[in-house]
């Protein structure tokens, strides 16, 4: 047992068994005692007020956590465009940087990339880091996975993020068994600690019932996978200056054990409801498939897109992609119409941040009217074609 408790000093307070992740403090005769949970983690040491716990033996090595500087932020690319969600790191990656007093990275991987590190920097990253290689061309958790733990390792990150898309939740869980570090996937909001500067990161749990803030004591870089459409986006200056870096992509036979065949885009890839600007969103009010088209009617009037409640998609009225909530997309439009949409927690979940929300819904005590700034109670099927005459007028 590395931790242990000097009876004399031990107060039998409490608070080292209050603070244990793992249930392994007891208090017994008013002295803390260290049970067979204890995984030798140190939180109990720094919550005791008459330092009367002690860390021996060599089980944990304690690293030196002052040589880890910098927020870094995976610059996910497609086809050497850079994916939306980016930006948005960038401006939250700001954020964190200045709080910490610290210089905001973008790290960028793939081939024939050069060319969009000065987007980058215009978006805030004062250093990109960058692997650029014909083995990088198209994402592979091998090839991405080698390069970016490589690259921690040599430049010691304090916080890295990524966007959680397909290809952010699957390299950062890969990156963090490799680098042994704390990962929190799908994170809604990021936020220094004050007193130890350590990043807060925020995610809904259990079905969205419960919003969990999970940090990462010990071990760096601290890594979260950040939900797309949920920060701001960086401000875009031209005028910004900085570095870049360019890293040792070098692979041998067998290092990338996976080969892409083929990329295949669906239609509905192509739409993007975390891009859009209005947004017609439809739910099991629409009663029936069909009820689409109406809203699609709308949409085009509005020179937007429409989306569907988690039910819709269930029934098979629309596809995955156009789906709000919780488990499906984050959109911030300046106009989201909820049509036929109870409210669902789930579902507000990823809307409430539109600039201007506007349910249409029969039932006057629906949720969603606690979240919209204009409520109409009716029938959609005949307040939507009426907003649609308006329009033509
Ligand atoms: C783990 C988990 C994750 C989830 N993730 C999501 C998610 O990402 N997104 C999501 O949307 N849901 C999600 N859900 C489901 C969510 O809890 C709700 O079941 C769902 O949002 C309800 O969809 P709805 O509002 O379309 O349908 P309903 O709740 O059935 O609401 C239909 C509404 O339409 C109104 N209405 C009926 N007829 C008309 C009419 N003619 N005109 C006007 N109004 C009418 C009714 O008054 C009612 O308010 C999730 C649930 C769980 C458990």
């Amino acid at each position: 047992m590395a931790i242990k408790v000097i009876d004399e000093k031990c107060i039998g307070c409490s608070k080292c068994q209050k603070s244990c992740p793992f249930d392994a403090i007891t208090i017994e005769n008013k002295i803390a005692v260290i049970g067979d949970a204890c995984t030798n983690c140190g939180t109990c040491i720094d919550v005791c007020p008459t330092d009367a716990i002690l860390q021996e033996g060599t089980e944990k090595i304690i690293r030196d956590l002052s040589m880890y500087k910098g927020v870094w932020v995976f610059a996910e690319q497609r086809e050497g465009k850079i994916m939306p969600v980016v930006f948005e790191l960038l401006g939250e990656g700001k954020k964190l940087a200045n709080e910490i007093g610290t210089e905001l990275c973008a790290i960028l991987c793939g081939s024939n990339v050069a060319g969009l590190t000065d987007e980058l920097i215009a978006y805030g990253a004062d250093k990109v880091y960058l692997a650029d290689a014909p083995e990088l061309e198209k994402y592979t958790t091998d090839g991405y996975s080698k390069v970016i733990n490589e690259a921690i390792g040599v430049y010691k990150p304090e916080i890295v993020l990524y966007g959680a898309t397909h290809i952010g939740r699957d390299l950062a869980p890969c990156l963090a068994v490799k680098v042994n570090t704390g990962l929190t996937a799908d994170c809604t909001k990021l936020e220094i600690d004050p007193d130890d500067k350590k990043i807060r990161q925020t995610r809904p749990a259990f079905g969205g019932n419960l919003m969990a803030t999970i940090v990462c004591p010990g071990s760096r870089p601290q890594m979260s996978t950040v939900r797309p459409g949920v920060m701001d986006k960086a401000v875009y200056d031209p005028t910004k200056k900085g570095e870049v870096i360019k890293l040792n992509a070098v692979f041998a036979e067998g290092d990338i054990r996976t080969k892409v065949l083929e990329i295949v885009k669906t239609t509905a890839d192509i739409i993007s409801i975390s891009d859009a600007d209005f947004i017609v969103a439809g739910g099991m009010g629409l009663g029936k498939p069909e009820g689409m088209e109406l809203l699609q009617q709308l949409a085009d009037k509005l020179g937007g897109t429409v989306a569907a409640s988690r039910a819709c998609v269930d029934a098979g009225w629309a596809d995955h992609n156009i789906q709000v909530g919780q488990t499906g997309t984050t959109v911030k439009p300046q106009i989201y119409f909820a049509c036929g949409i109870s409210g669902a927690i789930q579902h507000i979940a990823g809307m409430q941040e539109s600039d201007l929300i506007i349910a249409i819904n029969k039932n006057e005590n629906a949720p969603i009217f606690e979240v919209a700034d204009y409520g109409i109670v009716g029938d959609l099927y005949k307040v939507i074609p009426a907003i649609i005459d308006e329009l033509n007028k």
